[in-house]
């Protein structure tokens, strides 16, 4: 169970980091579009340039609009500190990029999230930072995979796509013991549902574009975690590789946020209904979500998360992928798209990677489909999804 929020969560979404007699006591905040600041006088900018960190300098850098956003999402990870990037890969890649050097390796769960894992085998490796992959459920396998050079873990828990949890405790633990920098990806559970800071964990990383904007129509990304690693991310890949989150979407997300928690309650709530409805049903054959008993890692699911979301996956009993295309093609309450996070219920069919010209298969069976829950009446999906199961 995770601790008592220091701040009540309906605090931080309706009223934290914003400072409304700034700004005609307006109820919401606004869009400051401006790239630059001005100053008064020599002396207040020269301190602004000693140490922009502190002071609103220019956009690239700090922003009024956004640090409102900034500080909300500190507070709900309950972190010192936030950052706010262009996308969730743009956030993961800075937190990786500031704590290695050359020659370094780093430790990263098997099958991340896709630019994770092109970040770790693609791009780092030109700079001779080398990688171990592990499976992630068994903490020996990753004490195992650490070398005298190693220098960051990177988590995803849950996974995504497998849904694979790690034990965050035992690796916040085996972090501290061996001076490594342990990241999560955290955006499968939201800050509502699980804070790997809790378990010890140095930057929890998320995607904005899913849960926290919930409306899908941005994209972006955020790190949480100490002032000191904010620091150091800011000073050097933040404002080096440029790759910010605008004011005008900043304020998209704190708009998103107001709903989050009754978003992710709703979407929690009609997932798992949804997923004991397939469970029962004679043309499925398996159903993988975290809270349900039947998953594996149940147990660990329930003990560090206190919900588990919209997004899960279940196998349809199919002899060919044809039949598993023609089955969602009859969905008609399901778009077909990738992402999830946001008001309208999503399906990828793992069938449509399959026997690509020049590339492998990939690691999941052909019948395995990825269903995210948004905000519709769950009866209205059971529906769509019961005649579509009818006709296979
Ligand atoms: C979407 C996603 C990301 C990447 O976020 P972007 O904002 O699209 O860059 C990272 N991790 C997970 C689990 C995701 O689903």
């Amino acid at each position: 169970m995770k601790d008592q929020p220091l701040i009540p969560i309906s605090e931080i979404l309706t009223h934290l980091g914003e400072d409304r007699d700034q700004y005609f006591n307006a109820v919401s905040p606004p869009i400051i579009q401006s790239s630059n600041f001005a100053f008064k006088d020599t002396a207040s900018f020269r301190a602004a340039f000693l140490n922009e960190r502190a002071h609103h300098l220019y956009t690239r850098g700090n922003n009024p609009t956004t640090e409102i956003l900034r500080k909300k999402l500190a507070a709900l990870e309950k972190t010192e500190d936030a950052l706010v990037f262009a996308s969730g890969a743009a956030a993961m890649t800075c937190a990786v990029l500031s704590n290695v050097n050359t020659g370094d390796h780093i430790i990263c769960v098997k099958n991340p999230y896709s630019w994770t894992n092109k970040l770790v085998t693609r791009v780092l490796t030109r700079f001779g930072i080398t990688h171990t992959f592990v499976a992630g459920h068994d903490i020996v396998e990753i004490e195992k995979a650490i070398q005298p050079q190693t220098k960051v873990l990177i988590l995803e828990s849950p996974n995504s796509i497998t849904f694979g949890i790690q034990d965050l405790s035992e690796c916040g633990r085996i972090c501290r013991a061996n001076n490594i920098i342990s990241i999560i990806d955290n955006s499968y559970a939201s800050p509502l549902f699980q804070n790997p800071g809790d378990h010890g964990i140095d930057i929890i990383m998320h995607t904005c574009s899913k849960y926290l904007n919930g409306h899908s129509d941005v994209v972006a990304g955020a790190l949480c975690g100490s002032r000191k690693m904010m620091d150091q991310i800011f000073g050097s890949e933040l404002m080096t590789l440029g790759s910010i989150l605008s004011p005008h979407d900043a304020s998209l997300i704190i708009r998103g946020l107001r709903t989050l928690q009754i978003r992710m309650k709703r979407v929690n709530d009609t997932a798992i209904q949804i997923a004991k409805f397939l469970e029962a049903h004679p043309k499925v054959e398996r159903v993988i979500h975290p809270f349900l008993p039947s998953f594996p890692q149940n147990q660990l699911a329930q003990r560090q998360m206190t919900g588990a979301g919209g997004l899960f996956s279940f196998q349809v009993k199919a002899a060919t992928k044809e039949v598993v295309n023609k089955f969602v093609d009859r969905l008609n309450c399901f778009l077909l798209a990738v992402s999830w996070g946001g008001h309208e219920s999503l399906v990828i069919p793992f069938s449509i990677f399959y026997d690509i010209p020049g590339k492998e298969n990939p690691d999941y069976p052909f019948n395995l489909i990825r269903l995210y829950i948004g905000l519709e009446d769950p009866d209205y999906l059971i529906a769509d999804l019961t005649q579509a199961l009818d006709k296979i």
